[in-house]
């Protein structure tokens, strides 16, 4: 009942010495004895209170540990959960990023050849024109379209005039600087630009595009190409939209002259 070893022994003594006081014969008659009968009763009953409220805190007490360790394990199984959703939305969107940058990467490129697409050619062009009307650096456009490339097709079919375009878009490539821009403008034209670069210059570089083109080997037959080339350098002030059709108009006059050529507008 008490914490206390000897004040439970005492407690203990106390009770005993009580009892036989009271079964005592020769207690009988005293005038004592019946009150002290009653609170050794009313000490009982307080007694056996004690023991019910301590029996009833101590189940509390146990009851609230392992409350508390629900609520422990509760807690930690929810941090679980929440660092798992944390991975999964890492996940997510990282997985979201790299398809956004296939995505961009298509709407960029032509499925075909690999080359940038018309939209990357006008995006770029924008750049060059603003940087090169800030500097006063101006860049030269070529417009490039392979002769007879129909021929090709009603020759050796559809799928052999694919791989034709494929090898033409290497053959400019392999021609090129490092820092030169070329992209399928449409269908057999490529769009050449090269930045912060003299007429002069140029024309060098647009011979050894047209050299590399004939190199091609259509469908391993012996069979050349050739392509016809405008170019047209950018002036200060001027729309890229001019210089575009000044180079259009050059590769015309390619054409009317007997293809297999360079012309500068
Ligand atoms: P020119 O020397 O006057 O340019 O003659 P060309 O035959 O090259 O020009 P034309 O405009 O008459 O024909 C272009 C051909 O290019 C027709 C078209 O079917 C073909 N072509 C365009 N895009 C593709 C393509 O992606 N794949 C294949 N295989 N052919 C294509
Ligand atoms: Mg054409
Ligand atoms: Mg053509």
């Amino acid at each position: 009942m008490s914490d206390n070893p000897l004040l439970a022994q005492d407690a203990n003594v106390l009770n005993r010495q009580i009892e036989q006081l009271l079964a005592d014969p020769a207690h009988q008659s005293n005038p004592l004895r019946l009150p002290l009968a009653k609170l050794f009763d009313i000490e009982q009953v307080h007694l056996a209170q004690l023991d019910r409220l301590i029996k009833i805190s101590d189940g509390y007490q146990l009851f609230s540990r392992r409350r508390q360790m629900t609520l422990e394990e509760q807690y930690d199984r929810q941090l679980r959960r929440l660092e798992k959703l944390a991975r999964i939305s890492d996940h997510y969107q990282s997985s979201l990023r790299h398809l956004s940058e296939s995505l961009k990467d298509a709407s960029l490129h032509d499925p075909l050849t690999g080359l940038g697409n018309r939209r990357f050619l006008m995006d770029r062009l924008m750049q060059e024109t603003d940087r090169a009307s800030r500097h006063s650096t101006p860049y030269v456009l070529g417009i490039l379209d392979v002769d007879h490339f129909k021929s090709i097709n009603d020759r050796f079919g559809h799928d052999e005039g694919d791989k034709a375009l494929c090898a033409i878009a290497r053959a400019i490539e392999s021609a090129l600087r490092e820092y030169d821009v070329c992209g399928r403008w449409g269908g057999e034209e490529f769009l050449i630009l090269l930045p912060q670069t003299s007429m002069d210059c140029a024309l060098t570089v647009a011979h050894r595009v047209l050299k590399s083109i004939k190199q091609v080997d259509l469908h391993h037959a012996g069979t050349g190409v050739s392509a016809s080339l405008g170019l047209a350098i950018y002036s200060t002030n001027e729309r890229y939209g001019e210089t575009l059709n000044r180079a259009d108009a050059a590769l015309l006059q390619a054409k009317s002259s007997g293809r297999d050529m360079v012309m500068v507008a």
